[in-house]
C-alpha cells in the first residue's frame, strides 16, 4: 500500500477522498489516501514528514500552495511558470513539485467545447486559480487575458499577454471567455455571482472554477444571456487524475476520468 494525501487548513467539503479512491480502485493502484488539516504554524513540517513516513504524493490545497516549495528539491516548468504547486511527488525522498490545476482546467474547458482560441479573455479574481487560469487560457490560444481585481495589481507581471482591470472594465468589453476564480458563489453563498448580467454579456461562454453548487448564479446568468457555460467539477476530478499519473508514472484512459466525472456529478446533483 502506497500513501497519499491532501493538506490544506480547512478540509470539511473536500471531494477529493473519493475521487482519488475511484481512480485507484479503476486503475488497479494500492494507494490510500487521506485528508490532513494543517495549522500554519505546522506546514514547516511537512516536507520532513512526507520523506520520513514514505509518504509517495501530496496534494496541496488553499493556503498553502505557494507557501509549500521551499521544502520542495525541485519544481517542474509548468508549476514554476505559475507559481504555485498543488502535487507533490516522493521519488525516494527527493520531493517534486508540480501544478495540475493548469491541466485540469484545460481539460475541462475541452470537454465542454468551451474554446478561447484567437479571442480575447478575462478572468475574475486574483488569486492562484486566476493565475492557473490565465496560462491555460494563454496556453489554449487566448491572444490576451484581463485579470479583473477589486484591486488591480499595478506593476506586477504575469507573463506576456496578461494585463490587470477593475471590474468596471467589464462594461463593453467583448471576448472569448469569461472565468470566475473568485470564492464567489461558492456554497453556503451560492446567491451571490462577481458579476452583473451586463458585465457578462460581451463574452461568448463561461466557466466557474467553483462545482458546489453545481450550478452556481455566475452559471445561470450565463444560461439566461444564451451563452455555453460550465461549473468545475470536471477540472476537479481531471487535476486528480493528473496527479495520480504523476505519482504512479502510468497514464489513466480519458474513459475514466469522463466516468469519475459523471459519478461525481450524479452524486452531486440534488
Ligand atoms: P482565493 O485565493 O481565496 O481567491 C481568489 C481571488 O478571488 C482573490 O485573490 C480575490 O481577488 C478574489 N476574491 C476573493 N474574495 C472575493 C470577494 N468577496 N469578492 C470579489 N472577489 C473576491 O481562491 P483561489 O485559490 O484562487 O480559488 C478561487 C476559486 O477557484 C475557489 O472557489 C476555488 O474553490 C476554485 N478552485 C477550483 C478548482 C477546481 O478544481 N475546480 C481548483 C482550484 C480552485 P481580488 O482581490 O484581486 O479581487
Amino acid at each position: 500500500m502506497e500513501f497519499l494525501m491532501l493538506i490544506g487548513e480547512k478540509l470539511g467539503h473536500s471531494l477529493s477522498a473519493p475521487i482519488h479512491a475511484m481512480i485507484c480502485e479503476r486503475m488497479g493502484w494500492p494507494g490510500a489516501y487521506r485528508l490532513q488539516e494543517i495549522p500554519k504554524d505546522r506546514l514547516a513540517g511537512v516536507g520532513e514528514a512526507m520523506r520520513l513516513m514514505g509518504i509517495k504524493g501530496m496534494n496541496v490545497t488553499i493556503p498553502y500552495k505557494l507557501e509549500i516549495i521551499p521544502q520542495l528539491d525541485d519544481v517542474d516548468e509548468a508549476a514554476r511558470q505559475v507559481g504555485a504547486v498543488n502535487t507533490v511527488l516522493n521519488r525516494e525522498g527527493t520531493l517534486i513539485g508540480y501544478n495540475t490545476d493548469v491541466y485540469g482546467l484545460t481539460a475541462m474547458l475541452e470537454r465542454h467545447g468551451l474554446s478561447p482560441m484567437g479571442k480575447p479573455c478575462a478572468v475574475l479574481g486574483s488569486g492562484g486559480a486566476a493565475r492557473c487560469a490565465a496560462a491555460a487560457l494563454r496556453q489554449m490560444g487566448a491572444p490576451g487575458v484581463t485579470v479583473i481585481s477589486r484591486r488591480p495589481h499595478a506593476g506586477e507581471s504575469w507573463g506576456a499577454g496578461v494585463a490587470f482591470a477593475g471590474y468596471e472594465a467589464l462594461e463593453g468589453m467583448a471576448g472569448g471567455l469569461l472565468i470566475n476564480a473568485t470564492p464567489v458563489g461558492m456554497y453556503p453563498h451560492s446567491d451571490t455571482c462577481p458579476v452583473t448580467l451586463r458585465q457578462m454579456e460581451g463574452f461568448d461562454g463561461m466557466a466557474d472554477l467553483i462545482y458546489n453548487p453545481m450550478e452556481t448564479l455566475f452559471v445561470k446568468q450565463a444560461k439566461a444571456l444564451q451563452k455555453p457555460a460550465c461549473t468545475g467539477l470536471y477540472m476537479l476530478v481531471a487535476q486528480a487524475v493528473k496527479a495520480e499519473e504523476i505519482w504512479w508514472g502510468q497514464a489513466v484512459s480519458a474513459c475514466v476520468t469522463e466516468e469519475i466525472y459523471q459519478h461525481m456529478l450524479k452524486e452531486m446533483t440534488p
